[in-house]
């Protein structure tokens, strides 16, 4: 097949198949005969994802797919087809392959147009069944499409479909994992301290003074982010606790600052207690960027935090 033919044969095997367009992955998914297909047609280059709830394919994959006699006397070379591994090895009932423009070359229209059923055979004759019995969100209804659920296929029907959607539409489906405070502690303390020597640290030093106050608010987002991925999720108190502990490396790092010129002022050795005093009681109220400080802190860890709690959002197509 040349490029056009492959694209009017992936044109036909989507509406053939009764694949539906899905916007943001810019793919196509559904199911076809109780199996379920996520195809696309990137830069002349056709991938093909088939996915049979109930069939056992592992054996096949150190075999080259050789098993798969309807692909196999099709002409299609079975080598194309590979396993898809998953977070806990591979995947049982899931295979993908690659049309690159050289293989599709090497393809008559016929193979293309009989390899959904030639791979839906072969399937069969690893435990697939002829259909899916339930959607995989109600457990009730049959499905009749695919859902993809964080880049996880989940064969639904319409009405739980619309439903997810919506719910992920307006933020409602949140990845729910707790918060690991075991390691969200230490994360906090270790970040705050961390934060601290270097937000006064970079008093220590002639900084320009524009670059000074981007500090706090950059340190925030980096220390809200790093909290978040160390705690292994979000929730209100952790967000709350890192705007706290933001406040007090960004106020930490005042003071220390504040000792700092004092000392370089005066002369003479201030102490922790004489700095703090002379922190709040002075140079708070009477330096406009002292305020900037703690604004552009908590500014940065409320994005920060609003950053995290984006990405444990649920995408659903
Ligand atoms: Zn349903």
């Amino acid at each position: 097949m040349t490029a056009a033919e492959a694209k009017a044969a992936f044109e036909d095997l989507v509406s053939r198949c009764g694949l539906r367009y899905t916007e943001r992955t810019r793919r196509y998914v559904g199911i076809y005969e109780g199996v379920c297909f996520d195809v696309a047609l990137f830069q002349q280059c056709i991938q093909l994802n088939a996915i049979a709830p109930a069939a056992v394919i592992n054996s096949q994959i150190l075999e080259d797919f050789s098993g798969f006699t309807h692909v196999k006397n099709s002409g299609v070379p079975t080598t194309w087809i590979r396993g898809v591994r998953g977070e806990t090895g591979n995947h049982p009932n899931q295979v993908e392959m690659e049309l690159t423009p050289q293989r599709l070359e090497r393809l008559t229209e016929k193979q293309f147009f009989d390899l959904p059923t030639n791979l839906i055979q072969d399937f069969r004759a690893f435990g697939a069944e002829p259909t899916i019995p339930h959607c995989g969100v109600c457990g009730t209804a049959v499905p009749n499409t695919l859902m993809m659920i964080d880049n996880h296929y989940v064969p639904a029907c319409e009405n739980c479909l619309a439903r997810v959607r919506d719910e992920a539409a307006v933020g409602e489906l949140q990845d729910t994992a707790p918060v690991q405070w075991t390691y969200a502690v230490p994360a906090l303390l270790v970040g705050a301290s961390l934060y601290t020597l270097l937000w006064g640290g970079m008093q220590q030093i002639a900084i320009p003074a524009k670059l000074l106050l981007v500090g706090p608010f950059f340190a925030a987002i980096m220390f809200s982010v790093a909290v978040v991925s160390f705690a292994g999720g979000t929730s209100f108190l952790l967000r709350m606790l890192t705007a706290a502990a933001t406040v007090a490396a960004v106020l930490a790092g005042n003071i220390w600052g504040t000792r700092t010129l004092v000392e370089k002022q005066f002369q003479e050795l201030v102490s922790w207690e004489e700095a703090t005093r002379i922190y709040f009681e002075l140079r708070l109220f009477q330096h406009q960027q002292e305020g900037y400080f703690l604004i552009g802190g908590l500014a940065g860890a409320w994005l920060g935090s609003r950053m995290a709690k984006e990405a444990t959002r649920v995408r659903v197509d």
